[in-house]
């Protein structure tokens, strides 16, 4: 495949304007390039960072072309965008993490299908068209079990853990929206990502494994490097993804790691992701730098440094009052607040990256801090 390489002053175009659009705009900025983003939220992230902004639907088709129109390539921030109207994008501008991947990865069937196929490690799962399929489920794979939808799902949205027949009608309401895939429950030992970034002439520049901690299903923190050594069986994982999906610019690897360190593929985000964002401060280059160094046609560095370990706290809505409030005491908190108009106390309203020689011990501060808030 051949890439366009840009110049400065020509135009990125993002399809969405959240926080990642935002970041996204941000290092494309530091390189001289101009920005339009299209979102339909005219108060998102992005609307205090774009050249241009775009108020329209992600399927709206006139006004993706407009975007098109106006810019040199087009990238996206997230992968619940349309994919036929991407795809039709594709035939007429450039776009060069094409249309394959955001098809293919926004199905979690779809998806976990293909990573089978690819012989990567999944946890064992089952499609659910019908309501009365869980009861198939919940033989064949016992319980607990989740149950998550096919398409949209994010921060644990559209997902149900189905413990017992007690909480099989909830499931059948979820299948009833939506078809859905269940997957046996795993008892973690510890999840990890992998973020990396694709370049022209398909150089992959790694970022070091990091390790996270959800809460409630959404992101609490991360941890890099993680403390578990798995990096080079992830890698493995990864190159086998990589032949099997037509991937481009940054991407994220979700892993869980079983009570028995058995490594499973849970998902791939195909985008900047939330437990890459330390590499803002902690690497040489973030995972947003090097994702505008690949779709803009640049060279990738062959290797990405990590400064200095990091511990990585997303920033809720529940948490920013306690937190805002000690923000001027702690200049060594690099505090990021990504302009969400509204607040919910389980929306990602901001993160803060601490770099620090002792991860164990900041992570046991940052704990009883965050903590703290909910007594
Ligand atoms: P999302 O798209 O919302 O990130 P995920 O499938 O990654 O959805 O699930 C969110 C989190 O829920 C995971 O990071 C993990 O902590 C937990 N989880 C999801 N599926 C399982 C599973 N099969 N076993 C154990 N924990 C799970
Ligand atoms: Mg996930």
């Amino acid at each position: 495949m051949t890439f366009n390489k840009l110049k400065h002053g020509q135009t990125i175009g993002i399809i969405g304007g959240g926080q990642l659009g935002k970041m996204m705009a941000q290092s494309a900025q530091k390189m001289g390039y101009r920005v339009v983003v299209l979102d339909p939220d005219k108060s998102c992230p992005c609307q205090y960072v774009a050249h241009e902004f775009i108020n329209a639907a992600y399927d709206d088709m006139t006004a993706l072309k407009q975007l098109g129109d106006m810019s040199d390539v087009i990238t996206y921030e997230f992968e619940n965008i349309a994919a036929q109207q991407l795809k039709s994008l594709t035939e007429d501008y450039n776009v060069p993490q094409g249309y394959e991947a955001i098809a293919l990865l926004q199905d979690r069937l779809t998806e976990k299908q293909t990573l089978q196929q690819a012989g990567v490690q999944v946890v064992p799962f089952m499609q659910v068209t019908q309501p009365d399929d869980v009861l198939d489920v919940a033989e064949k794979l016992g319980y607990p079990f989740m149950i998550k939808t096919r398409f949209g799902g994010y921060d644990g949205k559209g997902q149900i853990l189905v413990h017992s027949e007690d909480d099989l009608d909830e499931a059948k309401a979820l299948v009833e929206q939506q078809e859905c895939v269940a997957e046996q429950f795993l008892m973690l030992e510890r999840e990890v990502s992998l973020t990396a970034t694709i370049g022209s002439e398909g150089r992959v520049a790694y970022f070091p494994l990091q390790e996270n901690e959800h809460r409630d299903q959404i992101l609490f923190k991360t941890i890099v490097p993680a403390r578990v050594d798995k990096e080079s069986e992830a890698r493995l994982e990864v190159e086998k993804i990589t032949r099997a999906i037509h991937l481009v610019g940054t991407f994220t690897v979700e892993f869980f790691v079983d009570q028995v360190g058995q490594l499973y593929v849970n998902e791939i985000a195909p985008r900047p992701h939330n437990s890459g964002h330390y590499s803002i401060e902690a690497c040489d280059y973030s995972q947003f730098d090097t994702h505008i160094l690949a779709v803009t046609g640049q060279t990738l560095p062959s290797e990405i440094q990590l400064l200095k370990p990091a511990v990585m706290m997303n920033l809720l809505g529940k948490d920013l009052d306690l937190l805002e409030s000690q923000f001027d005491q702690h200049p060594e908190w690099h505090v990021h607040i990504y302009g969400k108009a509204s607040r919910k106390p389980a929306r990602k309203m901001g993160h803060m990256t601490l770099l620090t020689n002792d991860t164990d011990q900041t992570e046991q501060e940052m704990i009883a801090l965050f903590e703290g808030r909910d007594q």
